[in-house]
């Protein structure tokens, strides 16, 4: 089973089982499309795997701001379908070699990347000194400094550089949000977050250390670290974190299988982590000192579910990729910076936080205290 069949055939156990289904009939769903007949943005997807064109590209179609106008790929078989369908001129059809090229394709204003995480940061630099806005799948990149040095290369270039946050253009994440900002269940001074997928694929890139960085934490660990951080719209001042056994040791000779880890905020809010290879699980569940809420499924394409202590979260149940590039793409056509939560800083600070886990994890468990 490839990677891609492997974490589908894992959403689909999450959210979609049969049992599931009644239910997400009865439940509202919404494919709203928003009246805009300006100019579109040109966009290019930079890798054309399962995340790019079986997410992402169905978002910029159903989307009225984009229109994908470029690809960039290694594989010259994967280019005629592309080219017919979209149209796509000559020019505007690059690879890993010629990418720098982008430059003289004045049709294209923001490229996606959607590659291994370790590539990340060098097509994100390469795209910026060539003038074009970047939006960058998570994890952001491998390391602190490859973020930084992605920060700074599109800020010295003028161009945007955003993470592909899709949680944050999500109705019941968004709901998550505002419980966490108007209170609604007090103050939360205890979040439980997991999320973890059963590989069943040894080859995959995300097992291998320089594609990935590190395993199931840099996949979808970040979830619940981002999560975190938007309930309590707040920052974790210290971690510390364990690795868990390796079980299958021809997958998990370069990333960790698992790891647990806790974060400590300011105003005492303790959270509770776990991520793994291993295991199916997503949740996250929020306890404050008026009531609680709890999604799960929470982070995947969904259908999310969700229960609070005042009832269940009665939020549509949308694609998600559609609604990021629907949000993003005001973003992208007005002059003004992206907002602070899907910009680079932003992927810098999850970035942070994953590097301090694993220092922690490295050492035993040793408390991190994050500046
Ligand atoms: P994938 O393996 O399906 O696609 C990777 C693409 O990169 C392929 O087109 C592949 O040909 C290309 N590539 C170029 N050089 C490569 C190399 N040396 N090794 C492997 N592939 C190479 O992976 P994916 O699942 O589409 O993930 C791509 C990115 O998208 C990752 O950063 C991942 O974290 C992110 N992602 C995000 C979400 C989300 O929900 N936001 C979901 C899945 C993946």
């Amino acid at each position: 089973m490839s990677i891609s069949e492997n974490r589908r055939d894992f959403i689909k156990k999450m959210g979609v089982g049969s049992l599931a289904l009644p239910l997400i009939s009865a439940r509202k769903s919404t494919s709203e499309t928003p009246k805009y007949e300006g100019k579109k943005l040109g966009i290019a997807l930079v890798g054309l795997g399962y995340y790019a064109t079986q997410k992402i590209l169905p978002g910029v179609d159903a989307s009225p701001y984009w229109e994908l106008r470029g690809i960039v790929t290694g594989s010259p078989s994967k280019i005629p379908e592309y080219k017919k369908k979209y149209n796509l001129k000559d020019q505007n059809i690059l690879n890993y070699e010629n990418y720098d090229e982008l430059k003289n394709c004045p049709d294209i204003d923001v490229v996606y990347v959607c590659l291994p995480n370790g590539m990340h940061a060098e097509y994100t630099i390469r795209a910026a000194k060539a003038g074009k806005h970047v939006i960058t799948e998570k994890p952001m990149a491998n390391n602190v400094e490859e973020c930084e040095a992605m920060v700074k290369a599109c800020a010295e270039n003028k161009v945007k550089l955003g993470v592909g946050y899709r949680c944050h253009f999500e109705p019941f994440n968004l709901e998550a949000m505002r419980y966490g900002r108007e209170k609604t269940f007090g103050e939360i001074s205890f979040i439980n977050s997991m999320f973890g997928w059963r590989a069943g694929n040894p080859d995959m890139w995300r097992l291998d250390g320089k594609l990935a960085g590190g395993g199931p934490l840099m996949d979808v660990g970040i979830y619940s670290i981002n999560a975190a951080r938007y309930v309590k719209n707040a920052e974790p001042i210290s971690v510390s974190a364990q690795f868990g056994p390796v079980t299958r040791p021809e997958y998990f000779d370069e990333v960790e299988e698992s790891v647990s880890w806790h974060m400590e905020f300011a105003d005492g809010t303790v959270f509770t982590g776990y991520t793994s290879y291993g295991t199916n699980i997503e949740v996250l569940d929020c306890r404050g000192d008026k009531g609680w809420f709890r999604m799960s499924p929470a982070f995947s394409y969904g259908p999310l579910k969700g229960d609070t202590s005042n009832g269940p979260m009665e939020m549509p149940v949308v694609h998600h990729q559609t609604y990021q590039m629907n949000g993003m793409g005001p973003m992208f056509l007005s002059d003004k910076p992206l907002p602070d939560h899907i910009s680079g800083e932003e992927g810098l600070k999850d970035l942070k936080i994953m590097m301090a886990i694993y220092e922690s994890a490295k050492a035993g468990g040793k408390k991190i205290m994050l500046s």
